[in-house]
Protein backbone atom coordinates (compact mmCIF):
# COMPACT_ATOMS: atom_id res chain seq x y z
CA UNK A 1 0.00 0.00 0.00
CA UNK A 2 1.32 3.74 -0.66
CA UNK A 3 2.17 5.97 1.94
CA UNK A 4 -1.07 7.34 3.80
CA UNK A 5 -1.78 10.57 5.42
CA UNK A 6 -4.73 11.77 7.66
CA UNK A 7 -7.16 13.94 6.29
CA UNK A 8 -7.50 16.30 9.90
CA UNK A 9 -10.88 17.71 8.77
CA UNK A 10 -12.58 14.29 7.70
CA UNK A 11 -9.68 11.99 10.20
CA UNK A 12 -9.80 9.70 6.64
CA UNK A 13 -6.46 8.58 5.32
CA UNK A 14 -5.66 9.32 1.66
CA UNK A 15 -2.10 8.19 0.09
CA UNK A 16 0.41 10.69 -0.65
CA UNK A 17 1.86 9.58 -3.86
CA UNK A 18 1.24 12.62 -5.95
CA UNK A 19 4.46 13.21 -7.69
CA UNK A 20 7.10 16.00 -6.47
CA UNK A 21 8.23 18.39 -8.78
CA UNK A 22 11.68 17.14 -7.95
CA UNK A 23 11.59 14.17 -10.06
CA UNK A 24 10.72 16.09 -13.40
CA UNK A 25 13.53 18.45 -12.52
CA UNK A 26 15.76 15.52 -12.11
CA UNK A 27 15.09 14.26 -15.28
CA UNK A 28 15.24 17.71 -16.58
CA UNK A 29 19.12 17.80 -15.69
CA UNK A 30 19.80 14.46 -16.56
CA UNK A 31 19.33 14.98 -20.30
CA UNK A 32 20.67 18.28 -19.91
CA UNK A 33 17.16 19.60 -20.72
CA UNK A 34 16.86 21.84 -17.57
CA UNK A 35 17.26 25.62 -18.18
CA UNK A 36 17.55 28.40 -16.03
CA UNK A 37 16.17 32.02 -16.49
CA UNK A 38 19.29 34.82 -17.53
CA UNK A 39 19.63 37.80 -15.91
CA UNK A 40 17.58 40.77 -17.22
CA UNK A 41 18.93 41.54 -20.69
CA UNK A 42 18.48 45.64 -21.53
CA UNK A 43 18.57 45.54 -25.32
CA UNK A 44 20.17 44.25 -28.27
CA UNK A 45 23.57 45.39 -27.36
CA UNK A 46 23.01 45.93 -23.69
CA UNK A 47 24.64 44.69 -20.58
CA UNK A 48 23.08 42.29 -18.38
CA UNK A 49 22.22 43.26 -15.15
CA UNK A 50 24.65 41.54 -12.93
CA UNK A 51 27.59 43.79 -12.21
CA UNK A 52 30.36 42.89 -14.36
CA UNK A 53 28.91 41.55 -17.03
CA UNK A 54 28.47 43.33 -20.68
CA UNK A 55 27.67 40.94 -22.92
CA UNK A 56 27.27 41.43 -26.64
CA UNK A 57 23.89 40.16 -27.81
CA UNK A 58 23.10 37.76 -30.43
CA UNK A 59 19.77 36.14 -28.81
CA UNK A 60 17.68 39.24 -29.29
CA UNK A 61 14.73 39.36 -31.86
CA UNK A 62 14.87 43.00 -32.02
CA UNK A 63 16.05 42.68 -35.60
CA UNK A 64 15.74 46.50 -36.61
CA UNK A 65 16.97 47.70 -33.18
CA UNK A 66 13.78 49.53 -32.65
CA UNK A 67 13.31 48.60 -28.85
CA UNK A 68 15.53 51.55 -27.44
CA UNK A 69 14.70 53.87 -30.71
CA UNK A 70 13.31 57.61 -29.26
CA UNK A 71 10.84 57.72 -31.30
CA UNK A 72 9.30 54.22 -29.88
CA UNK A 73 9.92 55.17 -26.04
CA UNK A 74 8.39 58.85 -26.68
CA UNK A 75 5.45 56.94 -28.31
CA UNK A 76 4.92 55.09 -24.86
CA UNK A 77 5.56 57.79 -22.93
CA UNK A 78 2.90 59.95 -24.56
CA UNK A 79 0.46 57.02 -24.62
CA UNK A 80 1.38 56.71 -21.03
CA UNK A 81 0.96 60.48 -20.18
CA UNK A 82 -2.61 60.68 -22.01
CA UNK A 83 -4.59 57.28 -21.24
CA UNK A 84 -2.20 55.81 -18.10
CA UNK A 85 -0.40 52.75 -17.63
CA UNK A 86 -3.05 49.56 -17.00
CA UNK A 87 -5.54 49.35 -19.23
CA UNK A 88 -7.66 48.19 -16.33
CA UNK A 89 -10.26 45.99 -18.37
CA UNK A 90 -10.48 43.51 -21.43
CA UNK A 91 -11.19 45.47 -24.86
CA UNK A 92 -14.84 43.64 -24.29
CA UNK A 93 -15.15 46.08 -21.13
CA UNK A 94 -13.70 49.10 -22.76
CA UNK A 95 -10.64 48.55 -21.54
CA UNK A 96 -8.99 49.43 -24.60
CA UNK A 97 -8.14 53.63 -26.07
CA UNK A 98 -7.44 55.14 -29.34
CA UNK A 99 -4.10 53.49 -29.02
CA UNK A 100 -5.37 49.81 -29.83
CA UNK A 101 -7.32 51.17 -32.64
CA UNK A 102 -5.10 53.19 -34.31
CA UNK A 103 -2.88 50.35 -34.33
CA UNK A 104 -5.42 48.10 -35.77
CA UNK A 105 -6.20 50.31 -38.40
CA UNK A 106 -2.44 50.78 -39.01
CA UNK A 107 -2.12 46.79 -39.02
CA UNK A 108 -4.88 46.39 -41.18
CA UNK A 109 -3.47 48.89 -43.69
CA UNK A 110 0.13 47.69 -43.68
CA UNK A 111 -1.02 44.12 -44.31
CA UNK A 112 -3.40 45.03 -47.02
CA UNK A 113 -6.30 43.37 -44.96
CA UNK A 114 -10.00 45.00 -44.37
CA UNK A 115 -9.27 44.63 -40.51
CA UNK A 116 -6.94 43.85 -37.84
CA UNK A 117 -7.37 42.65 -34.06
CA UNK A 118 -4.45 43.24 -31.42
CA UNK A 119 -3.66 40.42 -28.60
CA UNK A 120 -1.41 40.94 -25.50
CA UNK A 121 0.86 39.02 -27.38
CA UNK A 122 1.83 36.49 -30.45
CA UNK A 123 1.24 33.46 -28.84
CA UNK A 124 -2.26 34.59 -27.33
CA UNK A 125 -3.00 36.12 -30.88
CA UNK A 126 -2.13 32.15 -32.27
CA UNK A 127 -4.10 30.44 -29.73
CA UNK A 128 -7.34 32.94 -29.42
CA UNK A 129 -7.28 33.02 -33.48
CA UNK A 130 -7.45 29.15 -33.53
CA UNK A 131 -9.99 28.55 -31.07
CA UNK A 132 -12.35 31.66 -32.71
CA UNK A 133 -11.95 30.06 -36.23
CA UNK A 134 -12.05 26.25 -36.10
CA UNK A 135 -13.51 23.41 -33.65
CA UNK A 136 -14.03 19.83 -33.80
CA UNK A 137 -14.98 18.25 -37.15
CA UNK A 138 -12.65 20.81 -38.90
CA UNK A 139 -9.06 20.12 -39.59
CA UNK A 140 -5.45 21.83 -38.73
CA UNK A 141 -2.77 21.22 -41.51
CA UNK A 142 0.33 21.95 -39.34
CA UNK A 143 4.12 22.50 -40.86
CA UNK A 144 5.96 20.25 -38.33
CA UNK A 145 8.22 22.99 -37.33
CA UNK A 146 5.43 25.00 -36.56
CA UNK A 147 5.66 27.33 -33.35
CA UNK A 148 4.30 26.05 -29.86
CA UNK A 149 1.66 28.85 -30.06
CA UNK A 150 0.33 27.13 -33.40
CA UNK A 151 0.66 24.15 -32.21
CA UNK A 152 -0.98 24.63 -28.60
CA UNK A 153 -3.58 26.85 -30.54
CA UNK A 154 -4.24 23.68 -32.82
CA UNK A 155 -5.02 21.52 -29.74
CA UNK A 156 -6.93 23.74 -27.71
CA UNK A 157 -9.59 24.19 -30.63
CA UNK A 158 -10.54 20.47 -30.61
CA UNK A 159 -9.79 20.30 -34.62
CA UNK A 160 -8.13 17.53 -36.10
CA UNK A 161 -4.48 18.02 -36.19
CA UNK A 162 -2.68 16.67 -39.30
CA UNK A 163 1.24 17.79 -39.91
CA UNK A 164 3.65 17.62 -42.79
CA UNK A 165 7.08 17.39 -42.78
CA UNK A 166 8.91 20.66 -43.24
CA UNK A 167 8.33 22.34 -46.18
CA UNK A 168 7.36 19.40 -48.08
CA UNK A 169 4.68 20.24 -50.52
CA UNK A 170 3.59 16.69 -52.04
CA UNK A 171 3.19 15.58 -48.37
CA UNK A 172 0.95 18.52 -47.83
CA UNK A 173 -1.12 17.97 -51.06
CA UNK A 174 -1.75 14.37 -49.87
CA UNK A 175 -3.29 15.17 -46.43
CA UNK A 176 -4.75 18.22 -48.41
CA UNK A 177 -6.44 15.03 -50.93
CA UNK A 178 -7.59 12.79 -47.86
CA UNK A 179 -8.83 14.93 -45.61
CA UNK A 180 -10.83 17.01 -48.40
CA UNK A 181 -12.30 13.02 -49.41
CA UNK A 182 -13.20 12.87 -45.74
CA UNK A 183 -14.60 16.10 -44.26
CA UNK A 184 -18.16 16.99 -44.52
CA UNK A 185 -18.99 19.87 -47.00
CA UNK A 186 -19.03 22.61 -44.37
CA UNK A 187 -16.14 21.96 -42.47
CA UNK A 188 -13.08 23.89 -42.48
CA UNK A 189 -9.56 23.41 -43.31
CA UNK A 190 -6.85 25.54 -42.25
CA UNK A 191 -3.27 25.08 -43.59
CA UNK A 192 -0.98 26.75 -41.40
CA UNK A 193 3.10 27.59 -41.75
CA UNK A 194 5.36 30.03 -40.73
CA UNK A 195 7.17 32.68 -43.32
CA UNK A 196 10.58 32.41 -41.33
CA UNK A 197 11.20 29.80 -39.13
CA UNK A 198 12.05 30.84 -36.38
CA UNK A 199 14.75 28.28 -35.23
CA UNK A 200 15.80 27.08 -38.57
CA UNK A 201 15.70 30.58 -39.99
CA UNK A 202 14.75 29.36 -43.50
CA UNK A 203 11.21 30.22 -45.15
CA UNK A 204 8.31 27.86 -46.23
CA UNK A 205 7.48 27.67 -50.00
CA UNK A 206 4.39 29.90 -49.86
CA UNK A 207 3.73 30.17 -53.36
CA UNK A 208 3.27 26.32 -53.43
CA UNK A 209 1.34 26.15 -50.60
CA UNK A 210 -1.10 29.72 -52.10
CA UNK A 211 -1.10 27.07 -54.91
CA UNK A 212 -2.59 24.23 -52.64
CA UNK A 213 -4.67 26.01 -50.82
CA UNK A 214 -6.86 27.65 -53.77
CA UNK A 215 -7.14 23.98 -55.27
CA UNK A 216 -8.48 22.37 -52.28
CA UNK A 217 -10.25 25.48 -51.08
CA UNK A 218 -8.73 25.12 -47.76
CA UNK A 219 -7.71 28.55 -45.60
CA UNK A 220 -4.28 29.50 -45.06
CA UNK A 221 -2.46 31.36 -41.69
CA UNK A 222 0.67 32.07 -42.03
CA UNK A 223 2.96 33.63 -39.00
CA UNK A 224 5.35 36.24 -40.27
CA UNK A 225 6.76 36.41 -36.52
CA UNK A 226 9.97 36.78 -37.66
CA UNK A 227 9.83 37.96 -41.23
CA UNK A 228 7.56 40.87 -40.38
CA UNK A 229 10.15 43.99 -40.69
CA UNK A 230 12.63 41.93 -42.22
CA UNK A 231 11.29 40.72 -45.47
CA UNK A 232 8.93 41.54 -48.05
CA UNK A 233 8.92 45.42 -49.81
CA UNK A 234 8.63 47.97 -47.14
CA UNK A 235 8.71 45.03 -44.15
CA UNK A 236 5.45 43.66 -44.69
CA UNK A 237 6.81 40.23 -44.40
CA UNK A 238 6.85 36.75 -46.93
CA UNK A 239 3.49 36.87 -47.87
CA UNK A 240 3.94 40.49 -49.66
CA UNK A 241 6.77 39.28 -51.12
CA UNK A 242 5.73 36.67 -52.96
CA UNK A 243 3.20 39.07 -53.97
CA UNK A 244 0.18 36.98 -53.02
CA UNK A 245 -0.81 37.75 -49.62
CA UNK A 246 -4.64 38.88 -50.72
CA UNK A 247 -4.61 34.63 -50.70
CA UNK A 248 -3.40 34.62 -47.27
CA UNK A 249 -6.87 34.01 -45.33
CA UNK A 250 -4.60 35.21 -41.64
CA UNK A 251 -1.76 37.38 -41.27
CA UNK A 252 -0.26 36.77 -38.43
CA UNK A 253 2.14 38.46 -36.59
CA UNK A 254 3.91 40.09 -33.14
CA UNK A 255 5.37 43.42 -32.42
CA UNK A 256 7.77 41.94 -29.76
CA UNK A 257 10.14 41.77 -32.73
CA UNK A 258 11.33 43.69 -35.44
CA UNK A 259 8.69 45.96 -34.33
CA UNK A 260 10.51 46.99 -31.07
CA UNK A 261 7.78 46.52 -28.95
CA UNK A 262 5.15 43.50 -27.80
CA UNK A 263 1.97 42.21 -28.26
CA UNK A 264 0.28 39.93 -31.35
CA UNK A 265 -1.84 40.85 -34.03
CA UNK A 266 -3.92 39.09 -36.84
CA UNK A 267 -5.37 40.49 -39.87
CA UNK A 268 -8.15 39.58 -42.05
CA UNK A 269 -11.27 40.01 -43.59
CA UNK A 270 -13.66 42.55 -41.69
CA UNK A 271 -15.96 39.20 -41.30
CA UNK A 272 -13.03 36.89 -40.14
CA UNK A 273 -11.71 39.63 -37.40
CA UNK A 274 -15.48 40.10 -36.44
CA UNK A 275 -15.99 36.28 -35.51
CA UNK A 276 -12.27 36.21 -33.78
CA UNK A 277 -13.53 39.58 -31.79
CA UNK A 278 -16.65 36.97 -30.75
CA UNK A 279 -15.08 33.95 -29.69
CA UNK A 280 -11.33 34.40 -28.76
CA UNK A 281 -10.90 33.34 -25.51
CA UNK A 282 -7.49 34.47 -24.92
CA UNK A 283 -9.08 38.50 -25.92
CA UNK A 284 -12.09 38.22 -24.52
CA UNK A 285 -11.68 36.92 -20.68
CA UNK A 286 -7.46 38.82 -21.10
CA UNK A 287 -7.15 42.85 -20.00
CA UNK A 288 -6.39 44.52 -22.58
CA UNK A 289 -2.72 45.37 -23.50
CA UNK A 290 -1.18 48.42 -22.00
CA UNK A 291 -1.82 51.49 -24.14
CA UNK A 292 1.99 52.37 -24.14
CA UNK A 293 2.41 48.61 -25.77
CA UNK A 294 -0.25 49.77 -28.44
CA UNK A 295 1.56 53.30 -28.89
CA UNK A 296 5.06 51.80 -29.40
CA UNK A 297 3.96 49.16 -31.61
CA UNK A 298 2.73 51.92 -33.91
CA UNK A 299 5.67 53.68 -34.12
CA UNK A 300 7.60 50.38 -34.73
CA UNK A 301 5.22 49.43 -37.62
CA UNK A 302 5.71 53.64 -39.07
CA UNK A 303 9.66 52.81 -38.79
CA UNK A 304 9.17 49.68 -40.66
CA UNK A 305 7.57 50.85 -43.76
CA UNK A 306 9.58 54.10 -44.03
CA UNK A 307 12.85 55.08 -45.41
CA UNK A 308 14.84 54.52 -41.95
CA UNK A 309 13.21 51.11 -42.19
CA UNK A 310 14.41 50.17 -45.50
CA UNK A 311 18.00 51.47 -44.34
CA UNK A 312 17.92 49.45 -41.62
CA UNK A 313 17.42 46.61 -43.64
CA UNK A 314 20.00 47.13 -45.62
CA UNK A 315 22.13 47.48 -42.54
CA UNK A 316 20.69 43.84 -41.18
CA UNK A 317 21.41 42.30 -44.55
CA UNK A 318 24.89 43.62 -44.53
CA UNK A 319 25.56 42.11 -40.63
CA UNK A 320 24.35 38.76 -42.15
CA UNK A 321 26.32 38.88 -45.08
CA UNK A 322 29.23 39.38 -43.03
CA UNK A 323 28.92 36.64 -40.53
CA UNK A 324 28.37 34.37 -43.25
CA UNK A 325 31.13 35.32 -45.78
CA UNK A 326 33.50 34.84 -42.24
CA UNK A 327 31.80 31.93 -41.05
CA UNK A 328 32.27 30.22 -44.62
CA UNK A 329 28.34 29.29 -44.39
CA UNK A 330 25.47 29.87 -46.92
CA UNK A 331 23.12 33.23 -46.50
CA UNK A 332 20.00 32.70 -44.85
CA UNK A 333 16.76 34.71 -46.44
CA UNK A 334 16.10 36.38 -42.51
CA UNK A 335 18.67 37.18 -39.79
CA UNK A 336 18.38 33.81 -38.18
CA UNK A 337 21.49 31.97 -38.71
CA UNK A 338 21.38 28.86 -36.79
CA UNK A 339 24.61 26.49 -35.99
CA UNK A 340 23.50 22.94 -35.88
CA UNK A 341 25.72 20.64 -33.41
CA UNK A 342 23.66 17.48 -32.74
CA UNK A 343 24.07 17.09 -29.01
CA UNK A 344 22.66 19.25 -25.98
CA UNK A 345 25.94 19.10 -24.26
CA UNK A 346 27.88 20.41 -27.45
CA UNK A 347 25.52 23.77 -28.08
CA UNK A 348 25.54 24.13 -24.05
CA UNK A 349 29.39 23.93 -24.08
CA UNK A 350 29.18 26.23 -27.04
CA UNK A 351 27.21 28.58 -25.51
CA UNK A 352 29.32 28.59 -22.19
CA UNK A 353 32.43 29.54 -24.22
CA UNK A 354 30.75 32.35 -26.17
CA UNK A 355 29.90 33.57 -22.67
CA UNK A 356 33.23 33.54 -21.07
CA UNK A 357 34.37 35.48 -24.26
CA UNK A 358 31.81 38.36 -23.71
CA UNK A 359 28.59 37.63 -26.37
CA UNK A 360 25.35 35.60 -25.70
CA UNK A 361 24.38 32.68 -28.50
CA UNK A 362 21.38 30.92 -26.84
CA UNK A 363 21.77 27.44 -27.09
CA UNK A 364 18.43 25.94 -28.30
CA UNK A 365 17.68 22.28 -27.43
CA UNK A 366 15.14 19.54 -27.01
CA UNK A 367 11.64 20.50 -27.29
CA UNK A 368 12.23 23.71 -28.81
CA UNK A 369 13.99 22.02 -31.09
CA UNK A 370 14.00 18.05 -32.31
CA UNK A 371 16.09 15.70 -30.37
CA UNK A 372 19.79 15.03 -31.87
CA UNK A 373 19.43 19.07 -33.64
CA UNK A 374 20.90 21.16 -30.69
CA UNK A 375 22.13 24.27 -31.84
CA UNK A 376 23.50 27.91 -31.17
CA UNK A 377 20.53 30.06 -32.87
CA UNK A 378 22.40 33.46 -33.38
CA UNK A 379 20.09 36.41 -34.75
CA UNK A 380 21.40 39.61 -35.92
CA UNK A 381 20.51 42.90 -35.55
CA UNK A 382 20.70 46.23 -37.20
CA UNK A 383 22.15 47.70 -34.17
CA UNK A 384 24.83 45.26 -34.26
CA UNK A 385 28.38 47.08 -35.89
CA UNK A 386 30.74 45.43 -37.73
CA UNK A 387 32.74 45.18 -35.01
CA UNK A 388 30.44 43.02 -33.12
CA UNK A 389 30.07 40.59 -36.09
CA UNK A 390 33.65 40.55 -36.09
CA UNK A 391 34.17 39.96 -32.32
CA UNK A 392 31.22 36.72 -32.79
CA UNK A 393 33.24 35.18 -36.15
CA UNK A 394 36.59 35.22 -34.64
CA UNK A 395 35.02 33.77 -31.26
CA UNK A 396 33.07 31.38 -33.17
CA UNK A 397 36.16 30.55 -35.60
CA UNK A 398 38.36 29.81 -32.49
CA UNK A 399 35.96 27.04 -30.93
CA UNK A 400 35.65 26.02 -34.18
CA UNK A 401 39.67 25.36 -35.13
CA UNK A 402 40.21 24.31 -31.01
CA UNK A 403 37.42 21.45 -31.86
CA UNK A 404 35.06 22.63 -29.67
CA UNK A 405 32.27 23.15 -32.19
CA UNK A 406 31.65 20.71 -34.96
CA UNK A 407 28.70 21.71 -37.08
CA UNK A 408 26.46 18.65 -37.81
CA UNK A 409 25.54 20.11 -41.22
CA UNK A 410 21.75 21.81 -41.76
CA UNK A 411 18.33 21.18 -40.64
C1 LIG B 1 7.91 34.71 -31.01
C2 LIG B 1 6.93 33.95 -31.83
C3 LIG B 1 5.57 33.97 -31.51
C4 LIG B 1 5.03 34.54 -30.24
O1 LIG B 1 5.01 35.92 -30.22
P1 LIG B 1 5.07 36.65 -28.79
O2 LIG B 1 4.58 38.01 -29.06
O3 LIG B 1 6.47 36.57 -28.33
O4 LIG B 1 4.15 35.88 -27.88
C5 LIG B 1 4.70 33.36 -32.39
N1 LIG B 1 5.13 32.71 -33.49
C6 LIG B 1 6.44 32.65 -33.79
C7 LIG B 1 6.87 31.93 -35.01
C8 LIG B 1 7.37 33.24 -32.96
O5 LIG B 1 8.68 33.13 -33.24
Amino acid sequence: MPPQQVNTVTGRTFPVAMRKPESELEQLQKQHLHRVLGHARTGNKGEFTSPSDCLLNFSSNDYLGLAKSPELKSAAIAAIEKFGVGSAASRMLCGGSSAHRDLESKAAEFFGTEAALYFASGYSAAVGTLVAIIKKGDTVILDKRCHACLIDGARLSGATIRVFPHNNLEKLERLLMSTCEESPDDSRVVIITESVFSMDGDTSPLPGIIDLKTRFGALLLVDEAHALGVLGPCGRGLSHQTGKSESVDFLMATFGKAAGSAGGVVAASSQWIDLIVNKARSFIYSTAPPHAQAAAALAGLRIIESATGDHRREILTGNVALLCKQLEIQMPVAAIVPLILGEETSALEASAALQDAGITVPAIRYPTVARGSARLRISLSAAHSEKDIHMLASNLGHLISTGKLALAGNP
